[in-house]
């Protein structure tokens, strides 16, 4: 069994980027820019944004975060998008979800440059990836590819099952190994909760992808000798022993499935740092977008 190190890999792309980067400082050239707005006092968010601009400044990206009180109107938020969009120095616009409830999250994804859509939200872009014309896609599955790529993962004709719709993880990374590409061009199962017995599907993968948010939820007998597995989940469990009280595990029990697997990621140090990783990418692709239809 080979551990699919996302915390390795998730390094490596954040050097590359740094690489790219210096030079572009050396050339005297603008460098990429990310925008983060955060719109009321969520602890969860305040912390992934903060580690989102913390990564930026690893790799000498530019990055700001615009923090705005719970009752900001609709209105001042579509215009504070509508002001970035037109900023030559921030090339990628994410803005922090779940937004408060009198906030429609439709309407201001829409409102981002799809040019500017680094999280691969906007409806143009999530079309674009179902064509399967070149478009940002969302991270977390951007960040699977990215992993199954590295580790030269063989998914052609091999038989993808992904547990799990959702519109950020589930459809889009199955949409994703549906491409005729490289890197891709396998034959897609996605099951969700209204499978009579999910066993009957997972069993058949060659690629496991458990994107579920129920804690080990995979089990040994669920998988074929050999599969390669992806854990999406992120899920806290009560844990005494740790002085948090609580632990983080995937979706898939680790303890049993691995032994089976011929690659598996580890939660944490999986997907999750690829996740963040990939925003950095997006926003690199973003910058090269803006650069080039700068003329
Ligand atoms: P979600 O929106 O809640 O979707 C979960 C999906 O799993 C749904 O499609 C649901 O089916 C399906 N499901 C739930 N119970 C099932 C069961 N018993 N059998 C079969 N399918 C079942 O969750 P999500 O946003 O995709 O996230 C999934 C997990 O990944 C969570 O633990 C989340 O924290 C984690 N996550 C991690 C990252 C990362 O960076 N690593 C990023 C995003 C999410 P229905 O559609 O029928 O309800």
């Amino acid at each position: 069994m080979i551990l699919l190190d996302g915390k390795k890999t998730a390094s490596e792309i954040r050097g590359e980027l740094k690489t790219e980067i210096s030079k572009l400082v050396e050339q005297g050239k603008n460098i990429p820019g990310l925008v983060a707005i955060l719109v009321g006092e969520n602890p969860a968010s305040e912390i992934y944004v903060r580690s989102k601009a913390k990564d930026c400044e690893e790799i000498g990206m530019r990055s700001k975060v615009e923090k705005l009180p719970s009752d900001t109107s609709e209105t001042r938020l579509l215009d504070l998008v509508k002001q970035y969009n037109e900023d030559k120095n921030f090339h990628g616009i994410l803005v922090q979800l779940p937004l408060p409830k009198h906030i429609d999250e439709e309407k201001i994804i829409e409102a981002i440059s799809p040019k500017k859509d680094v999280d691969g939200f906007h409806p143009i872009s999530i079309g674009n990836l179902v064509i399967g014309k070149d478009t940002f896609v969302s991270c977390t599955p951007a960040g699977i590819h990215e992993l199954l790529m590295r580790y030269k993962i063989e998914t052609k004709g091999r038989h993808v099952v992904v547990v799990g719709r959702s519109n950020i993880v589930g459809k889009p990374i199955a949409n994703i190994m549906l491409q005729k590409k490289d890197g891709a061009n396998s034959v897609v199962t996605i099951c969700h909760s209204a499978a009579k017995d999910i066993s009957d599907y997972t069993r058949q993968a060659d690629i496991l992808i458990a994107a579920i948010g129920s804690p080990k939820f995979i089990k040994k007998d669920m998988v074929k000798e050999g599969v390669v597995v992806v854990d999406v989940g992120i899920n806290r469990i009560e844990d005494k022993s740790s002085s948090k009280g609580y632990k983080i595990v995937g979706d898939v029990d680790f303890d049993e499935v691995a032994s089976k697997c011929s690659y598996i990621t580890p939660v944490p140090g999986g997907v999750g740092l690829m996740t963040r990783a990939m925003l950095l990418k997006n926003t690199f692709k973003a910058y090269k977008i803006y650069e080039s239809l700068k003329g």
